[in-house]
């Protein structure tokens, strides 16, 4: 809890002095406070058509019963947030015998490769075994640098040249997950290409060979986006839902902004959970995503 709330230190930071200048603490909230709020809403990414029904709600809460002073405020839209994030949460699949395998897709420099390295040693550390997999064989430095990472934890890495076939690397990386009994294959991959049909293209032949070597991969198929890039990244997030089955978000670089509020954007927008978020450059720099913490950590 400590560490996301220095996590989102800087939206806090931001949402609580613009709420505290929209509303006086101890005055019934009115129809220009609320005014006021949607655009404090807005200004934290939390998107116009989440923030249009937001404000909608609390609108008719006013109505119906008023709102008695800033603190009820507060709690009434710590109540939606927790609503919208709650609306996309779903228990995660995992496959009854190893291993499980786990897409990482998203646009470069969204953190893809980083995440995938901090991932594999967040499983390591609980004690899990992990094979990687480098399958953005379009980015020049994205092999080395996941070897580096694989290094680090202490994991083994399957790669193929750059350039080469994607598809060729993960059948090697799921057959010798499976000769190995690894529990947990992550497979990095090609964060561009040149068109959307050639990215539907890739992680369709992706999984589908993951899908004959091992049943029901990929089990998971993480979207890496980048906080910083705001209403833009969600825009870029869409090609990736529409061209993989994506089933969660990894939320990169929330240290390094002030407009945490994306997080219920992509839930409410993309209809799906956050399931990490990226709080700094180091090994250790990932936290599991809790609706809960986020939500009190942003509005306390
Ligand atoms: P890729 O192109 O998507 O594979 O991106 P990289 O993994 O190379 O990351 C791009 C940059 O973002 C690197 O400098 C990373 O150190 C940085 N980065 C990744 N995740 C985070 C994060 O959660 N917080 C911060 N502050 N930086 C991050």
């Amino acid at each position: 809890f400590d560490r996301m709330k220095q996590a989102v230190s800087r939206t806090r930071e931001a949402l609580s002095e613009s709420i505290g200048s929209v509303v006086a603490l101890t005055r019934e909230i009115d129809e220009n406070n609320l005014d006021d709020l949607e655009l404090v809403l807005l200004a934290s990414d939390i998107g116009s058509v989440t923030t249009g029904e937001i404000i909608t709600h609390l609108r008719e809460r006013a109505l119906r019963q008023g709102i008695n002073d800033g603190a009820e405020l507060k709690s009434l839209l710590k109540a939606e947030l927790r609503r919208i994030l709650d609306s996309v949460a779903h228990p995660i699949a995992h496959p009854s015998t190893p291993p499980e395998v786990i897409m990482m897709v998203g646009v470069n420099g969204t953190g893809k490769t980083t995440t995938t390295g901090k991932l594999a040693a967040l499983y390591r550390s609980q004690g899990r075994s992990v094979l990687l997999c480098a399958a953005d064989t379009f980015r020049a430095a994205a092999i080395e640098q996941l070897e580096v990472w694989a290094g680090r934890s202490g994991v083994q890495l399957i790669k193929t040249r750059q350039g080469g076939d994607p598809s060729a690397a993960l059948f090697d990386a799921c057959t010798a997950a499976k000769a190995r009994a690894t529990e947990i294959l992550i497979v990095d991959t090609a964060g561009r290409l040149h068109t959307k049909s050639d990215l539907m293209k890739e992680l369709d032949k992706m999984r589908r060979t993951a899908e004959k070597l091992i049943p029901g991969a990929p089990h998971q198929t993480l979207l890496v986006m980048d906080a910083t890039t705001g209403q833009n990244g969600l825009q870029q997030a869409r090609l990736f839902t529409e061209a993989a089955r994506v089933t969660g978000i990894v939320l990169t670089k929330l240290d390094g902004t002030a407009k945490g509020g994306i997080v219920v954007a992509i839930a409410r927008e993309l209809g799906l959970p956050v399931l990490y978020a990226g709080v700094g450059e180091k090994m250790e720099d990932i936290l599991p995503f809790d609706p809960a913490a986020f939500v009190d950590s942003l509005l306390d």
